[in-house]
């Protein structure tokens, strides 16, 4: 059997679609989401996310999370129709950006959550994130988001008001965080979104999502 190409000491035994090569078990177990680009339908993948999600689950940043918590019953109601199409843009981008990670989609929740704190206290400042990846995904959700908070002067639509866009990028990010791992390149949580909310994904109720 061939050695692993990943540390030359071990029989590959295990197919990596990503490397597109067989890998040892321990390179796969170590590597996968850390420096390994490891792609939807690897069947070692999903197994990984299946039984390690206990262990390695990203603790939610404190804070959020307990303003999160006191949210009432009716506020996934109420804003479903803005997180909805959070995600769907999230997942759009993510057409253009396959390499994009959950950590990714975090910071710029994050971010524009910081941004819109800043404009609810009147002063229009954009806190943009790091990196050319991120900036692209941060403009695709705050044009969304301007667009959600804009008045409608026939009053149709319901506009979304700051406080509430705080809200849903508050929530998103604790589900997001709640959803991903520890591993740096984890895409568990992206991945869900991409299956949820494609244009082409079939109409499905959550499979499996952790909600804070
Ligand atoms: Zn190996």
């Amino acid at each position: 059997m061939a050695l692993c190409p990943l540390c030359s000491e071990r029989p590959g035994k295990r197919y990596c679609p990503a490397k597109d090569v067989q890998i040892c078990a321990v390179c796969c177990g170590t590597k996968r989401e850390v420096e390994i680009d490891c792609p939807a339908p690897c069947p070692y993948l999903k197994a990984s996310r299946l039984y390690e999600m206990e262990k390695e689950r990203r603790i939610p940043d404190p804070v959020l999370a307990v303003k999160v918590q006191k949210f009432d019953n009716g506020f996934v109601e109420r804003n479903h129709q803005s997180m909805d199409a959070v995600c769907m843009a999230v997942a759009e981008e993510r057409l253009n950006a396959p390499w994009l990670v959950d950590t990714d989609v975090i910071e710029v929740y994050k971010a524009l959550a910081v941004t819109m704190r800043t404009l609810s206290s009147g002063i229009y400042y954009e806190s943009l994130p790091e990196g050319p990846a991120r900036i692209s995904l941060f403009h695709r959700l705050k044009a969304l988001l301007d667009e959600l908070m804009k008045p409608d002067p026939g009053g149709n639509l319901r506009t979304v008001k700051v406080s509430e866009a705080i809200d849903v990028l508050d929530f998103l990010t604790v589900a997001a965080e709640a959803n991903s791992s520890v591993r740096p390149r984890s895409r568990r949580y992206i991945d869900w979104v991409s299956e949820m909310f494609s244009r082409d994904a079939p109409a499905q109720q959550s499979s499996g999502l952790i909600i804070p």
